[in-house]
C-alpha cells in the first residue's frame, strides 16, 4: 500500500473515488479485509455528503451531452468497455475474490465473462430497441424513451461487479449517467471499472464510482433533488430506508432485494437430480439472493432425497477460494459469519436438528448446512440467512407444497423439481416468485424479467424492462392530417 494506491493480488487499484473523470481523496479511510484470511486489502476513501454531492453534480453536468449522443456511439462505447474488462479478465477475477472471497474459477470463468457481457447485451439491445407507433382514429401514437437523467445505483458485496455493471450498462445504454456506490466490504473492483471505462474512452463525468459506509455517504445520494432513477441491490431493510430518503423527491426506484426462496421436490422428480439442485444452493458459500434455501419434498421420498443430497454434500470441498479444486470459500466477513451461526443456534435451541453441518469452522468458514424438524413460523424458515444454511420440510400433496412454498414474506424465486410437466404448470402458475426454474436452476437470459414480489423487490430489470425503467417514456400524439394538424 503506498499513497492512493493499493495492490491487491499483484494488481494495482487507486482506494480513492472517481468523479468528474479524476481521482478524489477524502479526508478519512475506512479499511477493506479480505475474508480469505482477513489480511488488510487497503485503506479505501471514506466519502461524505461532499463527495456525494460533488458525484452527481459532475453526473448533472455530463449528462445532456451524454443523453444527445447518438445510440451508435453510446454502444461502440459500451463495447469498448466489455473488450477493458476482456482484456483485464484476470486482474478482475483475482481482485474480486480476494475482496469478496467467492471461487477464482467461478470469476474467471462464468462471473467476468458475464460483466463484459452485460454491456455487450445492454449496447445491442439498445441498437434493436424498437420504439412503437399505435394508431387512433388516424392519430398516430409515437412512444419512445427518453434518457432519464444521472441515476444512483447502490450494490451489494455478495456479487460485486455483477451487479454493478447489471445496472450500470443499461443505465448508461439508455443514455443517462452514474453514481455507483459499491458496499463498503467489496469496494475493490468498481474501481477497476473506472480505469477501463476511463481508457475506453467514456467522457468524463458520465461514470462516477464514490466509496462510503452506508448511510454516511448514501443518505446524500439517496435524497439528492437532481437524481433522476435509484436502483438498489440489497436488503429489506436498507431498501426501507432508502425508499423514504427518496420519498419527498419523488425518485423513481428499483428494488432487488432479498429471498427465501423454495425448492418443490415432488415424488416424481428425478431425484438425483433433485439432490444436486438443492446441493447448488451452497454456491458462492450460500451469499446468493436467489438460493432456494428451503427444500420441500414430498413426504414418501424424503428420506432417499435426503441420503441422496447427504452424499452429495459430503463431496464438497471447502477451502481457499484461489484453488481450483475448491467448492465453497469463506463467508465474508466476521459480523455476517457471527449472523450465520445465530440463526441455526436459535434453530438448534428450538428443536431442529442439524443433518449436515450447524457447526463454524476455522477461520471465516461456515459448515454447510440441512437442518430439518423446522417449524414453517420459525425464524429459520422466515427469515434470509445468507450463508451455507438450508431448511428440509416436507409435505403430503401439491396444495400443501404450494402453501408453504408461498408462506414467507418473499417472493424472488422458486425451483421445482419434477417429472411432470402438467404439474409444472400447474404449481408455477401458483406460486408467488419473480423467476420460476423447472428441473434447472440459475440458468436465464438477460432479455427477460428479473426482480421480486412482495418483500423480494419493487419493478423488474432486464432487456426492455431495464430500459423502461432507465427512461422518461414518452407518448406524442400526432394529428391525421399532417405536421401541423391542417390538410
Ligand atoms: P445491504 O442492504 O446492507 O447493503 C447493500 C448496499 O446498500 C451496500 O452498498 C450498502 O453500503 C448500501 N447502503 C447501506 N445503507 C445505506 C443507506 N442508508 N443509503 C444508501 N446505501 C446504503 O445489503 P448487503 O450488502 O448485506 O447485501 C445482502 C443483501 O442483498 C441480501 O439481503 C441479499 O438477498 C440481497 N441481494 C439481492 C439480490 C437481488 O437481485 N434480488 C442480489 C444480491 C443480493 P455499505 O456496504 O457501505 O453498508
Amino acid at each position: 500500500m503506498s499513497g492512493h494506491l493499493t495492490t491487491v493480488a499483484g494488481v494495482a487499484v487507486d482506494t480513492r473515488h472517481w468523479i468528474g473523470g479524476q481521482r478524489v481523496a477524502s479526508a478519512a479511510a475506512f479499511t477493506d479485509h479480505s475474508p480469505i484470511d482477513g489480511s488488510v486489502l487497503g485503506e479505501i476513501a471514506r466519502g461524505t455528503a461532499a463527495e456525494a454531492d460533488a458525484a452527481v453534480a459532475a453526473a448533472t453536468a455530463a449528462f445532456p451531452a451524454w443523453a444527445a449522443t447518438p445510440r451508435a456511439e453510446r454502444a461502440r462505447l459500451l463495447h469498448a468497455i466489455a473488450d477493458g474488462v476482456e482484456r483485464r479478465l484476470e486482474d478482475l477475477a483475482a481482485v474480486e475474490t480476494a475482496d469478496n472471497g467467492a471461487l477464482l474459477r467461478s470469476h474467471r470463468r462464468g462471473v467476468m465473462p458475464r460483466v463484459a457481457h452485460n454491456f455487450r447485451f445492454f449496447a445491442d439491445w439498445l441498437l434493436t430497441l424498437d420504439h412503437e407507433d399505435f394508431d387512433t382514429r388516424g392519430h398516430t401514437n409515437h412512444v419512445s424513451r427518453d434518457p432519464a437523467g444521472p441515476c444512483v445505483l447502490i450494490t451489494p458485496w455478495n456479487a460485486p461487479l455483477m451487479l454493478a455493471t447489471w445496472k450500470i450498462a443499461p443505465a448508461l445504454a439508455a443514455g443517462n449517467t452514474v453514481v455507483l456506490k459499491p458496499a463498503e466490504w467489496t469496494p475493490l473492483t468498481a474501481s477497476l471499472l473506472a480505469d477501463i471505462a476511463a481508457e475506453a474512452g467514456l467522457p468524463a463525468g458520465v461514470l462516477n464510482v464514490v466509496q462510503g459506509l452506508g448511510s454516511e455517504i448514501g443518505d446524500a445520494l439517496t435524497s439528492h433533488p437532481d437524481v433522476r432513477r435509484i436502483s438498489f441491490t440489497g436488503s429489506v431493510p436498507t431498501a426501507k430506508h432508502i425508499a423514504a430518503s427518496a420519498a419527498p423527491q419523488l425518485t423513481p426506484l428499483s428494488l432487488e432485494l432479498g429471498g427465501k426462496s423454495p425448492l418443490l421436490v415432488f415424488a416424481d422428480a428425478d431425484l438425483d437430480l433433485a439432490a444436486t439442485l438443492a446441493v447448488e444452493q451452497y454456491d458462492n458459500a450460500g451469499q446468493v439472493c436467489l438460493a432456494a434455501t428451503r427444500l420441500l419434498v414430498e413426504e414418501s421420498v424424503a428420506e432417499e432425497f435426503t441420503r441422496r443430497f447427504v452424499e452429495k454434500a459430503a463431496q464438497l470441498t471447502q477451502g481457499d477460494p484461489r484453488e481450483e479444486a475448491t467448492d465453497l470459500g469463506p463467508n465474508i466477513h466476521p459480523r455476517q459469519l457471527e449472523k450465520i451461526d445465530g440463526f441455526v443456534r436459535r434453530a438448534i435451541a428450538a428443536g431442529a436438528r442439524a443433518v449436515v453441518g450447524g457447526t463454524r469452522l476455522e477461520g471465516q468458514y461456515y459448515a454447510p448446512t440441512l437442518l430439518t424438524d423446522v417449524a414453517q413460523d420459525s425464524e429459520i424458515v422466515q427469515e434470509e440467512v445468507f450463508g451455507p444454511v438450508l431448511t428440509l420440510q416436507t409435505f403430503r400433496d401439491e396444495a400443501g407444497a404450494v402453501q408453504l412454498a408461498n408462506d414467507t414474506r418473499f417472493g424472488l424465486a422458486a425451483t421445482l423439481a419434477t417429472g411432470s410437466r402438467e404439474r409444472a404448470e400447474r404449481v408455477t402458475g401458483q406460486l408467488v416468485a419473480g423467476t420460476v426454474w423447472v428441473n434447472c436452476f440459475f440458468v436465464r437470459d438477460l432479455r427477460a424479467p428479473f426482480g421480486g414480489s412482495r418483500h423480494s423487490g419493487v419493478g423488474r430489470e432486464g432487456g426492455t424492462w431495464s430500459f423502461d425503467f432507465y427512461c422518461d417514456v414518452k407518448n406524442t400524439v400526432s394529428a391525421p392530417k399532417g405536421w401541423n394538424g391542417h390538410g
